[in-house]
């Protein structure tokens, strides 16, 4: 029975977590929209079989970037960020929580609302991967993504 309300109360975390990372921002600065990164026929070469013509893809408004055609992901994180015991402070302002938190080339960065950004090294893309929801909008730049945030 305790195992039983462990294992509610564990899964109750995770949703928690999850609902409160759901307003994850993914932005796509200085990539080529989906539709100009599909090979063209002329570059396929000579038609080989029924598959070499076929467009039966996602129309692309429903497609979602890959990884390599994007930037950086961000998503909010209006509480204090505690690593290893320690809680997380702007080495600037010395501000310790409403952060945004940006995974971009496998690095995590933090930005705290006065807009100074300091990198986390005890934090990694695994980490953020766990910690955000699936992304809810993409951005064509990173101040659009602020924006979306509220930032
Ligand atoms: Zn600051």
């Amino acid at each position: 029975m305790f195992h039983r309300i462990r294992r509610r109360r564990t899964d109750q975390v995770i949703i928690a977590i999850q609902q409160q990372a759901g307003i994850t921002a993914w932005l796509a600065v200085q990539v080529p929209p989906v539709d100009s990164c599909q090979p063209t026929a002329a570059d396929m070469g000579p038609a080989t079989g029924p598959t070499a013509t076929a467009d039966d893809f996602l129309p692309p408004d429903l497609r979602v970037p890959s990884h390599d055609q994007l930037e950086g992901r961000m998503m909010p994180r209006p509480q204090p960020l505690v690593i290893e015991d320690e809680v997380v402070v702007c080495a600037e302002c010395g501000e310790y929580r409403d952060w945004l938190i940006l995974s971009t080339r496998a690095e995590i960065w933090l930005r705290c609302r006065a807009g100074h950004q300091q990198v986390e090294p005890r934090l990694d893309t695994a980490w953020y991967n766990r910690a955000a929801g699936p992304a809810d909008a993409t951005h064509a730049s990173f101040e659009d993504c602020l924006r979306h945030l509220g930032h």
